[in-house]
């Protein structure tokens, strides 16, 4: 009997947010929970942060090599953010999706603007806001890493950041963490199954129609 799966074009999840909105939180539990799911991980020139491991959750690069790197084309997108150069390397992405796992990037504005402009129709956007003021107020200090400066810095950033909401397909209020992934999973679900995703369709019609 002829298998009835489709193979489907692998998608690009863009998760993007102020500081403190909890997308880190959420971009965990669903690679955790999707095997077909893997994360992009940037390039970026700023500082290791206690608890951070190079090469999981960034590569740490000096700005020199940075450079080299946007002169040899290797990053899809790259900007600067908080002062420090974040890239996404290329050919991780391309094999993660030649692999048929869809990649999901943890990414700016700016990044989602520049992946717009090169992936076209495989890129879902999806922008994660904070539920309240006082509720971004209170995650931004709760991350004791950071010094006062950064924190007032990212707090300046966040407004700023939020501006660029309506350039997102998908708006997730982040009141509960549970629901947020629960919702972007339903994102997922449903951006999977796009026909124009589901590449041999017409293939398993025509199956279906001619019976064989
Ligand atoms: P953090 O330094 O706190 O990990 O990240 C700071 C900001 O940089 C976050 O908004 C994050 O989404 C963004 N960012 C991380 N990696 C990249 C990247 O490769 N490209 C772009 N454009 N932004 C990134």
């Amino acid at each position: 009997m002829a298998s009835n799966r489709i193979a489907r074009r692998g998608l690009m999840l863009v998760l993007s947010s102020p500081s403190g909105a909890g997308k880190t939180t959420i971009s965990r539990l669903l690679l955790e929970r999707d095997s077909c799911l893997s994360m992009s991980i940037s390039t970026t020139t700023r500082p290791i942060r206690p608890g951070e491991k190079d090469s999981r959750d960034y590569h740490f690069v000096d700005p020199t090599e940075f450079n080299l790197m946007v002169n040899r084309q290797e990053f899809l997108e790259h900007a600067k953010v908080f002062g420090n150069y974040y890239g996404t390397p290329r050919v991780a992405v391309e094999e993660a999706l030649a692999g048929g796992s869809d990649v999901v990037f943890d990414i700016d504005w700016q990044g989602a603007q520049q992946l717009g402009e090169v992936a076209g129709e495989d890129l879902v956007r999806v922008f994660l806001l904070p539920p309240s003021t006082e509720e971004l107020n209170r995650r931004l200090h709760r991350r004791a890493q950071d010094t006062a400066e950064v924190v007032a810095s990212r707090m300046a950033k966040a407004a700023d950041e939020m501006s660029h909401w309506a350039e997102y397909d998908f708006i997730v209020i982040n009141e509960d963490v549970e629901t947020s992934v629960a919702q972007v999973q339903a994102i997922l679900a449903a951006e999977r199954l796009r026909r124009q995703r589901q590449l041999g369709l017409s293939e398993l019609v025509k199956r279906l129609q001619e019976g064989y």
